[in-house]
């Protein structure tokens, strides 16, 4: 897999699965434009391999603003967008009518509407060198609810149908755009479930409970895995692979 002269811009890639696809991505070649909070200079380090460029824009997933200022950065630096991982995402679990309005409205910004903006600003760039990849981090919860998890599973739901919509109105070009749907990945955002639902501390007990409930292999996916997933994406193989929503998840969705 060769992506030398491509760049990738992978939103809420300072952590988890947004750093291990963009580590991926590097190590193929791409430049990268990283994005997200936390220990910037570490997630940086992390993925400066093989002579690639990368930058950092501190974009606020939840402010279309920002978001634009960011699409316009990763062009001045690198002239194209060729790869658009819509990576971002947060969790809040709540039953719906206890659920704070406040964190609605943030999870549907950040997990669902930030790739709408995203994507548009990306296609045209992308329509005018007929060579594109859009990849949404979706989530087995894109396809399955959960209980709890209202704002999160009608956020994931809308990113597979916006992966649909978009990937109907590239089909006839080099673009191309799919949904990844992964299981329980053990990041920053599952270990605070995994913390939060903890009986007398035990951590352990409560790691295998959680994978127990959903994920048959009892095993996380890892976010390595779920970069060679997203390589395949990008690869001549893949150009037929349109609008899926392709789960990697220990076989949760097999039940
Ligand atoms: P994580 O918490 O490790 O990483 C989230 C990333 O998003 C971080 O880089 C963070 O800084 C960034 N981020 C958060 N809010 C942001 C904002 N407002 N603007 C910009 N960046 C922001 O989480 P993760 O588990 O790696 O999750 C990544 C994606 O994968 C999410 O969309 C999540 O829903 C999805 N996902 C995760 C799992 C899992 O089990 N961990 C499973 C399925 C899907």
């Amino acid at each position: 897999m060769n992506l030398q002269g491509k760049t990738a811009l992978v939103t809420g890639s300072t952590s988890g699965i947004g750093l291990g696809i963009a580590l991926k991505l590097a190590e193929a070649g791409a430049n990268l434009v990283l994005n997200g909070f936390g220990d910037v200079e570490a997630a940086i380090a992390t993925v400066s391999t093989n002579g690639v460029q990368v930058r950092h824009h501190p974009a606020d997933m939840s402010k279309p603003e920002e978001i634009e200022a960011m699409m316009q950065f990763a062009e001045q630096q690198f002239g194209a967008i060729d790869i658009l991982v819509n990576n971002a995402g947060i969790q809040y679990v709540a039953p719906v009518e206890e659920l704070p309005v406040e964190r609605w409205d943030s999870i549907i910004a950040i997990n669902l509407s930030s790739a709408f903006h995203t994507t548009r600003l990306a296609l045209p760039g992308m329509r005018k060198r007929n060579w594109g990849r859009i990849i949404n981090i979706a989530s087995a919860h894109g396809l399955a609810a959960s209980v709890g998890k209202s704002a999160y599973v009608a956020a994931k739901h809308g990113l597979v149908g916006l992966t649909k919509s978009v990937a109907l109105e590239t089909a006839i070009s080099g673009v191309t755009c799919n949904a990844i749907c992964p299981g329980w990945v053990l990041t920053p955002l599952v270990q605070k479930q995994i913390d939060s639902r903890a009986v007398d501390g035990d951590i352990a007990r409560s790691r295998h409970d959680l994978l127990a409930e959903k994920q048959p292999s009892l095993d996380f996916v890892t976010p390595e895995q779920l970069g060679e997933l997203a390589l395949f994406l990008c690869s001549d193989a893949a150009i037929q692979v349109r609008g899926a929503a392709w789960n990697m998840d220990g076989g949760w969705l097999a039940q």
